[in-house]
């Protein structure tokens, strides 16, 4: 069996999805997702000009000695673009393997360990107020579990994943008007002093079974960190997410030594030598990184087995871009991994979105329920990609008052 050609597509309604087609001599073909957000034309690129190349007149049913041709092969190892380009192979193999076998993924990994994967939604407001309106609007739907980020007081501008304005529904993050980015205003003291308070007072309103999670986007240094966790502790959060920057596997033994907050980390991760110290020194409850940039199912299966070895249980990235794609193969380790905790979830589900990408994963109370179709479970259609175009888009970029720049 061969791998005969590859494409690689970029667009999408709202998102600038990156997709790669995979086809064989045995009309078999394979999808995969290497959306990396605002960088996409990246790793498509990456797939275009030196991947591709390479992979015509492989077996696809080789995805592990694939997988090591292309990681070890590189010599310049990692980096997001590419993990993500290997990881849209990867995908696209499995997703051939499954084909194959005429299985679902899930089945490949060793069968369904639950029924339906819980999910968190994005709640999100201008004020506390505003807040608690849109957590109400999740609680109504059957969700049991929510990210709240709300306004600061004071704050100078809108801080991460806030609206400027009360009832304000559009895409807040990602902002289509081009490449340069706008400028977010960061005040760590008004958050310090507000934000423990505004948790209190959610738990207070929407009670003890609500699952409340919080991010603070890799905002604080480690000892306000620790303080921050110490102050949140008796809110009972599921997570709070991203304390410190990532990249320092060290950043969280302070916070560690001083609460028992449990804390969520790894959405930009794109290896396990970004977290194996984290996890096999216990200093996380979560690990978050994405089938999409950290290579695939092959490494992140990896990841996983690691962090269950050291009570961490997943909680995978699952922000909007994503490609439903992406999201179907975490479907498929959420519905496997023994050590499953959560599942981010945006709802993707628009007509546009379920045209390009027909699937049968379906969310209903708060779970996501995966589809048991043979691999990914989920078809692209190439008519519907001609209607779209890669946008150049951008996230904010943070500074403190006086113009330091600080993390996104
Ligand atoms: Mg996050």
């Amino acid at each position: 069996m061969k791998i005969t050609d590859a494409k690689v597509f970029v667009g999408g309604p709202a998102k600038n999805y990156v997709t790669l087609k995979i086809m064989t001599d045995q009309g078999v073909y394979g999808l995969g997702d290497a959306t990396l957000n605002n960088r996409e034309t990246l790793p498509a690129a990456y797939l275009r000009d030196y991947l591709i190349p390479n992979l015509i007149g492989m077996d696809p049913r080789n995805s592990e000695d694939i997988w090591q041709f292309f990681y070890r092969g590189a010599y310049f190892r990692r980096g997001p673009i590419a993990m993500a380009a290997y990881g849209a192979i990867d995908m696209a193999l499995w997703d051939i393997k499954g084909k194959l076998a005429g299985m679902p993924l899930y089945q490949l990994f060793g069968g369904k360990s639950r029924d339906g994967a819980l999910v968190y939604a994005h709640a999100t407001g201008a004020d506390l107020e505003d807040l608690m309106d849109s957590i109400a609007y999740y609680v109504e739907q059957g969700y049991k579990a929510v990210r709240v980020q709300c306004g600061i007081p004071g704050m100078p501008t809108a801080s991460y994943a806030v609206p400027e304005e009360k009832g304000h529904t559009r895409n807040y993050i990602t902002d289509y008007t081009g490449i340069r980015p706008k400028v977010e205003i960061w005040d760590t003291d008004r958050y310090r002093r507000y934000m423990p308070e505004a948790l209190a007072r959610i738990r207070e309103r929407f009670g003890p079974d609500l699952k409340i999670l919080h991010d603070v986007h890799h905002r604080l240094t480690p000892r306000e960190a620790a303080e921050f966790a110490k102050a949140v502790e008796p809110v009972g959060l599921f997570w709070l997410e991203d304390p410190t920057p990532a990249e320092d596997q060290d950043a969280l033994r302070l916070l560690r030594q001083h609460s028992t907050v449990p804390v969520a980390i790894g959405e930009v991760f794109n290896s396990i030598w970004d977290c194996n110290k984290l996890i096999e020194n216990e200093l996380i409850d979560f690990i978050r990184v994405a089938v999409t940039y950290a290579g695939g199912i092959t490494h992140v299966k990896r990841i996983v087995d690691l962090a269950g070895l050291h009570h961490v249980r997943t909680g995978f990235h699952g922000a909007p871009s994503h490609s439903p794609l992406g999201m179907a193969a975490q479907a498929h380790l959420n519905a496997w991994a023994p050590n499953f905790g959560i599942q981010e979830y945006l709802v993707l589900g628009t007509p546009e979105c379920d045209a390009l990408f027909p699937s049968e994963h379906n969310m209903r109370n708060g779970m996501m329920y995966v589809s048991d179709a043979p691999g990914l479970g989920v078809d692209f259609d190439e008519g519907e990609a001609g209607r779209y175009e890669y946008k150049p888009a951008s996230h904010p970029v943070v500074r403190l008052e006086d113009g330091t720049m600080w993390n996104y």
